[in-house]
């Protein structure tokens, strides 16, 4: 049976379970969304090269998560995979191909979260960390705390066998060193004016995994290098359990992106799940409800989303978000403007 496909403004729910190309097997139901990052992204900027380099890291996390859940893994490895892949990849924001700090370093904050357990794990303002998170799910699953930061956090990853980078080289790219110049260029003439045209892809980026396994458990990961020009020290949505990410067996679990102040302010993440448990609403009607929120604040970004059916939500209020999601036949799909 066809994925009943129901788009609602940027929403858009994949309805699965269904499907089975061998009916008499037993229905697997797993669900895997990514995403790097919403902001303004522009098809005229876009080369088809970097295009395809982009849809191909996407392709790549989803790869490294879906084949632990087909073969029966747990949702935290497989949402800890495909971070990590896109940590790796330098076109996205996190790990290598962080933004830098108004002061010329990179600064990474993570978590993940359990959905079956509620138990979570973040890190925040790591320098010399290669996947951070990582880090956050070994102060999840070893440390006996939740958020972990800056050295301390960074000494625990060396207690524990972690690699911890003797400076920051690994995490640099021209990229983002010109995106940081452009900014403060702009800020300097102005806060913008017409000669530096600063886009949300120079500003910002994340990215992020959802999923659901076999046994019906979910989780979450969300990894970034946080925003371009930054104080040193600021700490966004992504690594604060219930702004940036949030999982829960009894509804879902979800990734966001976008503009950390207003993400936090809006609790999005847990929002999100609070709407479908306290307001009976459904995945996409909450996830849609509390973008609306962000918006009205004045925050712009987005979030991915799965429910118990497999239901996904990926909405954004930006002219694009690199988002990926396996569909009910077990293809990729992997989108980025509107
Ligand atoms: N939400 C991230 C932060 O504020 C940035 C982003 O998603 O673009 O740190």
């Amino acid at each position: 049976m066809a994925a009943a496909q129901e788009q609602s403004g940027s929403a858009k729910a994949v309805s699965k379970g269904e499907t089975n190309d061998q009916p008499n097997m037993e229905i697997r139901k797993v669900g895997l969304v990514v995403h790097g990052g919403a902001g303004t992204i522009s098809r005229s900027e876009m080369t088809p090269q970097r295009e395809r380099e982009y849809r191909a890291g996407l392709e790549r996390a989803m790869t490294a998560g879906y084949e632990i859940l087909k073969r029966g893994g747990s949702s935290l490895d497989a949402a800890e995979a495909a971070v990590r892949m896109l940590e790796d990849d330098p076109h996205f924001n996190a790990g290598k191909g962080a933004v830098f700090t108004s002061i010329g370093t990179n600064e990474m904050d993570a978590a993940v979260m359990d959905g079956k357990t509620l138990s979570a794990g973040a890190v925040a303002s790591l320098k010399h960390i290669k996947n951070p998170v990582s880090l956050a799910r070994l102060v999840m699953e070893k440390s006996g705390h939740v958020m972990m930061d800056g050295e301390g956090a960074e000494a625990f990853a060396k207690e524990n066998g972690v690699q911890v980078l003797p400076d920051q080289k690994y995490f640099f790219t021209q990229e983002r060193w010109e995106a940081l110049q452009k900014v403060k260029a702009a800020e300097k003439s102005g806060g913008g004016g017409k000669k530096y045209i600063i886009t949300d892809q120079d500003r910002h980026g994340t990215v992020g995994a959802v999923a659901l396994d076999q046994n019906g458990n979910f989780a979450a990961a969300t990894s970034t290098g946080g925003t371009t020009n930054k104080r040193a020290g600021r700490v966004g949505d992504s690594p604060v359990i219930g702004a940036g990410t949030y999982a829960n067996n009894a509804t879902c679990a979800v990734s966001a992106t976008g503009d950390g102040e207003y993400f936090v302010r809006a609790t999005v993440a847990h929002d999100v799940s609070a709407l479908m448990e306290y307001r009976g609403m459904s995945l996409t009607e909450a996830a849609q409800s509390v973008l609306d929120k962000v918006a009205k604040l004045g925050g712009s970004g987005g979030l991915i989303a799965i429910d118990r059916q497999g239901n996904i939500a990926l909405p954004f209020n930006t002219s694009g978000m690199y988002r990926g999601y396996v569909d009910p036949n077990g293809k990729f799909v992997v989108e980025i403007y509107k």
